[in-house]
């Protein structure tokens, strides 16, 4: 058996952990939040041409949107870099104001990114963006140790340039051997 077999297990454990988390305490604040992160305000929405193809609803091809963008005739909260699409300070085209929803939620085209905040798996942790206001630190640690089970224990540090983003790793506890006075 592959030695890295154990720690893909408790990735893909965590991952799940964390959706479900999501699922459970955060999508269903989303309808009556004070500050929705869909308004991009204070988070950037990293996208791909297709989604920005299908959410400006474009005709025009790309490289024709790129010279509007680059000539400053685009939509001004698009800034291209990097072969990607960044959309800052104007709330994302899919989003429902009335409702307090996404317009493309469980469809192909939305960004991958939106499913993973507030709470994702990163490289065997996770990341709790606390800009989202459904987040409870203490819930979650508390969510992840049952999943996980005792043995191990969830350890907190915070990002040193972006104190919102915590980062939940897992430290294997010692075992404890047998109990001889049974
Ligand atoms: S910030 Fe959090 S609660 Fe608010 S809309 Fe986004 S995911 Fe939902
Ligand atoms: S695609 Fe949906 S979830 Fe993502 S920013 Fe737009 S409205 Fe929000």
């Amino acid at each position: 058996m592959n030695a890295q077999n154990p720690r893909r297990r408790l990735a893909k454990e965590l991952a799940v952990a964390a959706a479900a988390y999501q699922v459970t305490n955060v999508i269903p604040h989303c309808a009556q939040c004070a500050n929705p992160c869909c308004k991009l305000e204070s988070l950037v929405l990293e996208l791909e041409w297709k989604q920005v193809k299908f959410l400006w609803k474009l005709d025009e091809s790309r490289p024709a949107f790129d010279r509007r963008l680059a000539s400053g005739k685009g939509p001004e909260e698009i800034r291209a870099g990097n072969g990607l699409y960044y959309v800052h300070r104007k709330p994302c085209p899919a989003y429902d104001e009335l409702q307090g929803s996404c317009r493309v939620y469980g469809q192909e085209i939305k960004p991958p990114g939106c499913s993973d905040f507030p709470v994702y798996e990163d490289q065997g942790s996770v990341v709790a963006d606390l800009r989202c206001e459904a987040v409870d630190l203490k819930k979650l640690v508390g969510w992840l140790s049952r999943a996980i089970g005792p043995e191990f224990r969830v350890i907190q540090s915070a990002d040193e340039e972006f104190p919102f983003l915590i980062t939940l790793s897992l430290k294997k506890m010692p075992s404890r051997g047998i109990d001889r006075k049974r």
